[in-house]
């Protein structure tokens, strides 16, 4: 039988790539989605196994991400594994963010997620077992001054994860929100004392620990319709 293929949006980078590299040790096929070819070639060669493709796809552009999909379709067929991990941050006060930085945001971390589940659902409800793990952030849950977009558009994917696994559960496709904390990235760079500080473990997350929750809620068969933090604690503390 072939192996399930998975789908990683942000897969070259981050948090991502942590989730492919986890995705190809167990065993999947993994197409990763990146706005850069080159990135996202670098990052299916860093991959175990055979069968990884690499996609240039911006997720906020409507016709990119449905052509996309077809093509994923088309040369590996359907599709088992959602993550939608792609994302981008443009923090500042709200008095000072550009209205051109709202729609960036919003439309890469929301609007984006959007998309690509809703692309690859009808694919998704042929395989029995199919999860999509759409990645939030602990600030959507709280709020953070100097990231009230970015908090709004983690906070619009949660509801959107709720309703969508509401959706979806009669054809047992699940649907979960991993909503990390401060985890090492291109991201948080310069975050790392700051960081320190605040978080109740004293330090930052690991992409590979994020991508281990991922990797836990897309295996998990009877978890559908939850919110993990994997945050050191920072809940706690805010
Ligand atoms: P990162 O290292 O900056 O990586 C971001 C990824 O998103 C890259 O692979 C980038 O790919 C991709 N991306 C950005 N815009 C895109 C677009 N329009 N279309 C397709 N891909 C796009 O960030 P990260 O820290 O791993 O973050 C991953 C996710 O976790 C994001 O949703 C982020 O909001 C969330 N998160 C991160 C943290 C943290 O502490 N790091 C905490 C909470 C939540 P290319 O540049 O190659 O296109």
């Amino acid at each position: 039988m072939a192996s399930r293929l998975a789908v990683v949006s942000g897969g070259s980078r981050g948090i991502g790539r942590a989730v492919c590299r986890l995705l190809a040790e167990s065993g999947c096929r993994v197409a990763v989605l990146s706005r850069s070819q080159e990135a996202a070639r670098d990052a299916v060669a860093s991959l175990r196994g055979d069968g990884h493709v690499a996609l240039c796809c911006d997720v906020s552009r409507p016709q990119e991400v449905q052509r996309t999909f077809e093509s994923i379709q088309k040369s590996c067929g359907d599709v088992s594994f959602l993550v939608n991990a792609a994302g981008v941050n443009r923090d500042a006060l709200l008095l000072r963010t550009q209205p051109e930085d709202m729609v960036a945001v919003l439309h890469t971390n929301l609007l984006g997620s959007m998309l690509t589940c809703r692309a690859a659902l009808r694919s998704m409800l042929r395989v029995p077992g199919a999860a999509i793990v759409n990645i939030g952030s602990v600030v959507g849950r709280t709020g953070s001054a100097g990231q009230s977009v970015y908090s709004a558009s983690k906070a619009g994917l949660e509801g959107f994860t709720m309703s969508l696994a509401k959706e979806v559960a009669s054809r047992d496709v699940r649907v979960n929100l991993l909503a990390p904390g401060f985890i090492r990235t291109d991201m948080t760079a310069g975050l790392e004392e700051a960081a320190s500080l605040r978080v109740p473990l004293g330090r930052m997350g690991a992409p590979e620990e994020a991508a281990r929750a991922a990797l836990f809620l897309l295996e998990s068969p009877y978890v559908t319709g939850t919110v993990l933090v994997v945050d050191g604690g920072l809940q706690l503390a805010l």
